[in-house]
C-alpha cells in the first residue's frame, strides 16, 4: 500500500482494514487454526456475506472513544470535587449501585474476555473485527464503572472488594454463572447469547432502569458512564441482530440451532434480570416505572415487533416468554422477599418499604399486591418493630441452572412455590422453572458442573460451616455491609449529613 491511505474513501479503508486480513493459512489447515466455529453445527458458506453496518475503521474508533473518555473523566472529576454523592435522593439508593458494581461491572469485564476469545475464533473477518472492537468497548465499560463508583467507596459500605465478591458471594453467582455459561459455549452461541438475546432483546430492561434510576435519584456519576456507554451499546445491538440474520441466511439447517439458543438465552437473561426487577420496584427511592410496565414496554411491545420481523427467517418468539409475562406482577416482590430474608448474608442492605412506597406498589400492581404481598410486608414490618426482625438461618435450595434460591412460584398459581427436578446419572437436580429445567436437560453434562454456593458451603469449601466464617471468606464486613439499612453505618452517616445540611440552611 504505497498510496497515501488518507486518499481512500471510507469503504475502501474499511475493506483494507478487514478483507485484507482473511488470508487462507498454508502452514496449518484452516480448521486447525479455527477449531471452534464448526462444532456447534452452524454452517457458513460465504463469510463475505457478513455486512458490517458500521464500517468503523480503527483510527475513527480510537478518535471517538478518546473524545468520550475526555468528557467522562471531566465529569467524574467535578462529581468528586463537588461531593456529588450528597445530591442523591436517599442513601438507600446506594444499595442499587452496590449491586451494579458487584454484579454488572464484572460482567462487563467478562464480556471483554468473551468477545476477545470469539474475535479470535470466528474465521470470517467481518465478525472478527466487530467482536474485537466490542471487546475493547467492554473493557472500557468495566474501567469507567470502576473509576466512577470508586467515589462511593469513600463514604459507603459494601464497595470495597467487589471483584473478590463476584467469585464468591452466593447471589453474585447468578450473574457470574450466566456469563460463564456463555463464555464456555461455542463462538456462535456466545454471540447469540450476549449480542442478540441480552444486548438486543433484553438490554433496555437493564439500561433504562439503571440509567433513568440514576438520573431520577441524583446519581450523576452513574448517568455519566451510562451515556458514555450508550453509543457503544448501539453498535453492540447492531452486531447482535447482524449475527442472527447472517446465520439464518447462510443455511436453513442453522434455524433450529439458533432457535434453541434464543429459547435458552432469553430465559437465562430474563432470570438474571429479576435482580433488576427488584431494584426498580424496591430500591430506587424515586421510582422510574414498575418492572411490569418496563416488561410491557420493552419486551411485550418491542419484542413482539422484533420477532414478527424475524418470522420470515423461520424463527418464533422465545419459548416461555409467555411465562415471563405471567410473572410480571409478582417477580420483584418474590425476589425482594428472598433478599429481605437473607440480608445478613448480603453485601447490601434491605428495609421495609415505607407507606408511600407500599401505596405506589398497590397502584402499580392492582391485581396482586394488596392481595398477596402487602399483608406480608405489613407483617414483617410489625415483627421488626416488635424486635423480631427475622433473618432466615437455613440455607435455601438453589436452582441448578439460574442459581437463584427457589422462591419463584407456579405460572398459574402465585401462592405455590414452583419446583422442577431431573435425574441424571442417579443424581437429582432441582430447578425453579420449566425454562431452567429445559436448559439443564439439553446439556446435563455441562450443568452438573455448576458451582452452587449453598452446596459449596455444605461441602466446606467456603471458609467454614458457620455464617461468620462464610462472611469472612466473602470479605464481607459483618454488621457493616449486611443487615437492615435502618441502624447501619450508611444510614447513620446519611442521617448526620442530612441533619448538618438542614442546620446549615437555617
Ligand atoms: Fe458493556
Ligand atoms: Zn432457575
Amino acid at each position: 500500500m504505497s498510496e497515501n491511505p488518507k486518499k481512500l474513501n471510507l469503504k475502501q479503508r474499511y475493506k483494507l482494514l478487514t478483507r485484507g486480513l482473511d488470508w487462507e493459512t498454508t502452514y496449518q489447515p484452516m480448521d486447525k487454526v479455527f477449531p471452534f466455529d464448526t462444532f456447534e453445527g452452524i454452517k457458513i458458506h460465504d463469510w463475505d456475506g457478513w455486512e458490517d453496518p458500521f464500517r468503523l475503521t480503527m483510527d475513527a474508533y480510537w478518535k471517538y472513544q478518546a473524545e468520550k473518555e475526555r468528557k467522562l473523566y471531566a465529569v467524574i472529576d467535578s462529581f468528586a470535587q463537588n461531593n456529588g454523592h450528597m445530591g442523591i435522593t436517599d442513601a438507600r439508593y446506594v444499595n442499587a449501585i452496590k449491586i451494579l458494581l458487584t454484579g454488572v461491572t464484572s460482567l462487563e469485564y467478562a464480556a471483554h474476555r468473551g468477545f476477545s476469545h470469539v474475535g479470535r475464533h470466528l474465521r470470517g473477518v467481518g465478525p472478527r473485527v466487530a467482536c474485537q472492537m466490542q471487546a475493547i468497548d467492554e473493557l472500557r465499560h468495566a474501567q469507567t464503572q470502576i473509576h466512577t463508583l470508586s467515589h462511593y467507596n469513600r463514604y459507603f459500605d459494601g464497595f470495597h472488594d467487589w471483584r473478590h465478591m463476584y467469585d464468591r458471594v452466593w447471589y453474585l453467582s447468578v450473574p457470574k454463572s450466566f456469563f460463564d455459561d456463555a463464555m464456555t459455549a461455542g463462538p456462535f452461541e456466545f454471540v447469540t447469547a450476549i449480542s442478540f438475546s441480552f444486548e438486543y432483546v433484553l438490554t433496555n430492561l437493564l439500561f433504562v432502569p439503571f440509567m433513568s434510576g440514576a438520573a431520577y435519584n441524583g446519581d450523576m456519576a452513574t448517568v455519566t458512564f451510562g451515556f458514555s456507554a450508550q453509543s457503544d451499546e448501539a453498535r453492540h445491538m447492531t452486531l447482535g441482530l447482524e449475527v442472527i440474520k447472517f446465520m439464518l441466511e447462510q443455511d436453513e439447517a442453522n434455524v433450529p440451532i439458533v432457535q434453541r439458543w434464543i429459547d435458552k438465552w432469553f430465559w437465562r437473561g430474563y432470570r438474571l434480570l429479576s435482580l433488576v426487577a427488584m431494584m426498580m420496584d424496591y430500591m430506587l427511592p424515586k421510582r422510574v416505572m414498575s418492572w411490569a410496565e418496563a416488561w410491557e414496554m420493552y419486551y411485550e411491545d418491542a419484542g413482539a415487533a422484533l420477532f414478527e420481523d424475524l418470522e420470515r427467517y423461520g424463527l418464533r418468539p422465545p419459548k416461555y416468554a409467555d411465562i415471563a409475562t405471567k410473572e410480571k406482577n409478582r417477580l420483584s416482590h418474590e425476589v425482594w422477599s428472598i433478599f429481605y430474608n437473607y440480608t445478613h448474608a448480603a453485601a447490601f442492605h434491605t428495609w421495609s418499604p415505607e407507606d408511600n412506597e407500599l401505596d405506589w406498589l398497590s397502584e402499580k400492581y392492582p391485581d396482586t399486591f394488596d392481595k398477596m404481598y402487602r399483608p406480608r410486608f405489613d407483617y414483617w414490618r410489625e415483627q421488626a418493630a416488635a424486635g423480631n426482625r427475622f433473618y432466615n438461618q437455613a440455607l435455601p435450595q438453589l436452582c441448578t441452572t439460574c442459581q437463584i434460591p427457589m422462591g419463584f412460584t407456579e405460572p398459574d398459581d402465585p401462592t405455590k412455590i414452583c419446583f422442577r427436578e431431573s435425574v441424571f446419572k442417579h443424581e437429582r437436580y432441582h430447578f425453579c422453572s420449566d425454562g431452567c429445567k429445559d436448559i439443564f436437560d439439553w446439556e446435563p453434562e455441562k450443568y452438573v458442573q455448576s458451582w452452587l454456593p449453598v452446596h459449596e458451603i455444605f461441602k466446606g469449601n467456603c471458609g467454614g460451616t458457620d455464617l461468620k466464617d462464610v462472611l469472612k471468606w466473602y470479605h464481607l464486613n459483618d454488621g457493616v455491609d449486611n443487615m437492615d439499612y435502618e441502624g447501619s453505618p450508611d444510614q447513620r452517616l446519611w442521617a448526620e449529613w442530612t441533619a448538618n445540611r438542614s442546620k446549615a440552611a437555617e
